[in-house]
């Protein structure tokens, strides 16, 4: 049955200003809506835990609603509540068709209201005013006297010194003017979105940047699946806004694209490779790369975690933390390469830990090889920053790094199958035939969610040891990974 009329709440307002086609699909065939992912669903995990805490810098708020999830009820509760004229989180407004509930309503003044929206990112972006427009367009029209419009941000200057002070952790910027600008184009807005709402099927939208800004859309799989394998968005370092261009001209294959499009060496290079089905190997040059390295070689690989609110003292917000090494380490005399591994409890920063075993187990000579080392050395020198006893070491072993990702970026090997990819989960395979299929946790951004999961939720001793093994095997997998990529490329010069 078609809403005859609909209402629209913020977050659907956003999907609409999105794509339209998105919006459809919401209110006429959300089951064909995936569920949200993982990384989706721990950005919203997040958000709720910096929305608690935004909620103590106003005390004496109210929660208008708690569990309640009755529409009208909530209406009524927030109604009720504007008298007692204190700050009000989670109170729902109305006003025509759009619908919205408020992070903080804070009292200003003898009648009036000022919207204050919590945010998980570090900065106002465009769509958090969109966000806000639609509420105040809702707030005023269900008669409330708003003056001020603010977003209260994570302040990404803000470092941690002993407990977490929500004054100094959140930025709150007045976004008042910009709203009031937006607001003039809501009501037009909702009413193109009511009438594709109301559409019989939903509307033709071509595929674009607008399908991941400002958010990864759901329906990619089901709007992208007419893509070929080898389309214009694989080549490598190729601008998104061209590649849909192509796509849109029908230009989906770049094994066919026409003469007049111009690409860079490397992509000519990786079209080439498509085209004949062969690896391009620049032999020189890989072997230049491989002279580089000095035995015995440490392939070192960390996972990290970011979070909103710093878990420990001196850790800015969202600042990588790592939590885990695989250190594999190979001599020359042919032996069977060493495996170290080190995995964090969760009871204390384990920067400092990682610094002490790696001191040990690192030498004073050999290289140590990473995939994107500035990555793993960006790490060691931030942690021993807050740990100056590791500075003078640190800096005795910055040189002694090897970017085992420089030779693919270089392009001096490339397998068609990379896909336009020079990351070590396209090289492997590639390479080696070894992937990453068949693990539990095969990716780094799983792995850092799960070890967050397991290290400081609610979760059973048989749940979190069987996870930290999955972490363990996946992160040892890029260490040993990285002993083969090296092999296959030495077979391959000589
Ligand atoms: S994938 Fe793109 S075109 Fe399809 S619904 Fe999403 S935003 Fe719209």
């Amino acid at each position: 049955m078609k809403p005859s009329s609909p209402f629209i709440s913020k977050s659907k307002y956003l999907n609409g200003l999105q794509c339209h086609k998105l919006l459809w699909f919401y209110y006429n065939a959300k089951d064909q809506i995936p569920a949200f992912d993982m990384q989706t669903q721990a950005i919203f995990d997040q958000g709720h835990l910096v929305g608690k805490l935004a909620k103590k810098l106003y005390p004496g708020g109210i929660e208008v609603a708690g569990g309640e999830r009755d529409f009208g009820k909530i209406l009524e509760l927030s109604k009720e509540a504007q008298s007692h004229r204190k700050p009000l989180f989670e109170a729902a407004f109305k006003s025509a068709n759009a619908y919205a509930r408020v992070d903080i309503l804070n009292p200003a003044g003898k009648n009036d209201w000022e919207i204050v929206e919590v945010k998980s990112s570090t900065e106002v972006k465009d769509v958090n005013l969109h966000d806000l427009a639609l509420q105040r367009y809702a707030y005023e029209g269900a008669g409330l006297s708003i003056t001020k419009c603010f977003i209260l941000h994570i302040n990404n200057e803000y470092v941690r010194k002993g407990d977490v002070e929500p004054k100094k952790l959140f930025a709150k910027t007045d976004v008042t003017n910009e709203v009031s600008d937006l607001l003039r184009s809501v009501p037009s807005n909702l009413r193109t979105m009511i009438d594709v709402i109301r559409q019989r099927g939903y509307p033709d939208i071509e595929i674009g940047p607008h399908c991941s800004d400002p958010y990864g859309c759901p329906l990619q799989e089901l709007c992208w699946k007419f893509l070929p394998e080898h389309n214009p968005l694989t080549l490598y370092y190729f601008k998104k806004e061209k590649a849909f261009e192509l796509i849109h001209d029908g230009h989906l294959d770049i094994r066919k694209l026409p003469a007049s499009v111009s690409l860079s060496d490397k992509q000519e290079i990786q079209v080439k490779a498509l085209q004949n089905g062969k690896v391009h190997i620049d032999k020189e040059g890989t072997r230049d790369f491989l002279e580089r390295l000095d035995y015995p070689l440490y392939y070192l690989d960390f996972e990290t975690f970011g979070t909103a609110i710093p878990l420990y003292d001196h850790v800015r917000p969202y600042e990588q933390i790592p939590f885990q090494f695989s250190l594999h380490i190979v001599d020359p005399a042919g032996k069977k390469p060493r495996h170290e591994s080190f995995l964090a409890d969760g009871t204390k920063d384990p920067r400092h830990e990682i610094l002490k075993r790696l001191k040990k187990l690192l030498g004073n000579k050999g290289s140590i090889v990473a995939y994107n080392a500035p990555f793993e050395k960006d790490k060691l020198k931030k942690a021993s920053d807050v740990f100056t006893e590791f500075s003078t070491w640190y800096q005795s072993i910055e040189t002694r790094f090897v970017d085992l990702l420089a030779p693919f970026k270089s392009f001096y090997y490339y397998h068609p199958d990379q896909c336009g990819s020079a990351s070590i989960k396209a090289i492997l395979p590639a390479l080696t035939g070894k992937s990453y299929e068949g693990l539990e946790i095969a990716e780094g951004g799983a792995a850092s969610l799960e070890y967050l999961r397991v290290t400081f939720g609610d979760v059973d001793d048989k749940e979190r040891q069987k996870v930290r093994r999955q972490i363990e095997q996946y992160c040892a997998l890029d260490t040993e990974g990285m002993i083969m990529i090296v092999e296959e490329l030495g077979k391959l010069t000589r």
